[in-house]
């Protein structure tokens, strides 16, 4: 079977860490084109400036992964989706859940794969502690995420922007863990978003979840932590307590821990190349949805201004 030749959308740190590896390292995939208006991918694969200018005078290509600033997806998925191509679209799968179900119902018209991608899914500790969750009864949860943004995201003016979501960028992959895991759907009840004088996105949140059986979820988010730092999720059953530590790859039950290989963005290309080959899409919005509901009602309070 030939390879899917894929395009790289948005050369910046996400795609130099994780894409290009994980293209190159499967063989279902060609790297075909990158497009950039800035940088450059590697070197030998031809480049260009916009995703016009790519569709004008490029190679063809049969899919493209959009590793963009959310603000400037849409646009890019539709013009893409117009062309017959499949799209790959980094978390979170837009600025709005409403252009990712009009994206979605575009696909299904033109008979093309949309992905919306949740890497830390594909986390080594996730599967498992999905799994073992199903044969649990879910007494409270709590979610700690608790990072520091100058060293993860320095100099990201768009992640501060209106659809950049704050500090809700890290931790849409806390809820796309929790979405994944917890047995029963879960919704927001009460949330404090602290948004910096000087930014439009929360720096900080602090959100209650219930279940539909009523166990509480707690959800710690904050952007300020200097020193250790923390992507973990604590599930307390009826068989005791399950934590997942390091984003979802650790993770640790009454009867000791697993470590794994990080097979997160390798985990989604073979995702991806499936629902190719099997003419399917997946656009799974309810961690984004999770996401809009706090910023719909949750509590604003403005706090410290924040310099890079
Ligand atoms: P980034 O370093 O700021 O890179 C984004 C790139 O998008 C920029 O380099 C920019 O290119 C390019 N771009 C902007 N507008 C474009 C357009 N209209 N057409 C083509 N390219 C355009 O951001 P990032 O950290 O890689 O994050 C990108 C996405 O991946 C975000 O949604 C983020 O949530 C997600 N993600 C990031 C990480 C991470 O660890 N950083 C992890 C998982 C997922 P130029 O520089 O050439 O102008």
């Amino acid at each position: 079977m030939d390879p899917i030749r894929i395009a790289i959308v948005g050369v910046g740190k996400i795609a130099r860490d994780q894409h290009i590896p994980a293209i190159n390292g499967n063989s279902a995939f060609s790297l075909a084109a990158t497009v950039s208006p800035h940088h450059h991918g590697p070197e030998g694969i031809p480049h260009f400036a916009s995703l016009e200018d790519l569709i004008e005078n490029g190679p063809a290509v049969d899919a493209v992964a959009l590793c963009t600033p959310p603000q400037v997806r849409y646009d890019l998925a539709a013009l893409a989706l117009a062309k017959g191509m499949h799209v790959f679209l980094e978390k979170p799968p837009g600025a709005t859940l409403a252009e990712v179900a009009a994206l979605e119902s575009r696909a299904n018209k033109v008979g093309a794969t949309l992905f919306a991608s949740w890497h830390s899914r594909f986390a080594a500790g996730v599967a498992p502690a999905r799994a073992w969750l199903a044969e649990r009864t879910v007494k409270s949860a709590k979610i700690i995420w608790r990072e520091d943004v100058r060293v993860w995201h320095p100099g990201q003016a768009w992640i501060w922007e209106p659809g950049g979501l704050g500090v809700f960028d890290p931790g849409i992959n806390a809820l796309s863990i929790a979405t994944h895991i917890l047995p029963r759907p879960f919704f927001l009840r009460t949330a404090t978003l602290e948004i910096p004088a000087n930014r439009a996105a929360p720096i900080a949140a602090d959100i209650e979840f219930r279940d539909t059986a009523g166990a509480t979820i707690h959800m710690d988010l904050d952007w300020r932590q200097t020193g250790p730092q923390s992507w973990d999720i604590i599930v307390e059953t009826d068989a005791g307590t399950l934590k997942l530590s390091q984003g979802g790859a650790v993770l640790t039950l009454p009867t000791g821990t697993e470590h794994n290989e990080d097979m997160e963005y390798p985990g989604l290309y073979a995702r991806f190349a499936n629902l190719i080959r099997g003419g399917r899409s997946d656009a799974d919005i309810a961690p984004l949805r999770l996401v809009a509901d706090a910023f719909l009602r949750g509590n604003r309070q403005t706090v410290e201004a924040f310099h890079d």
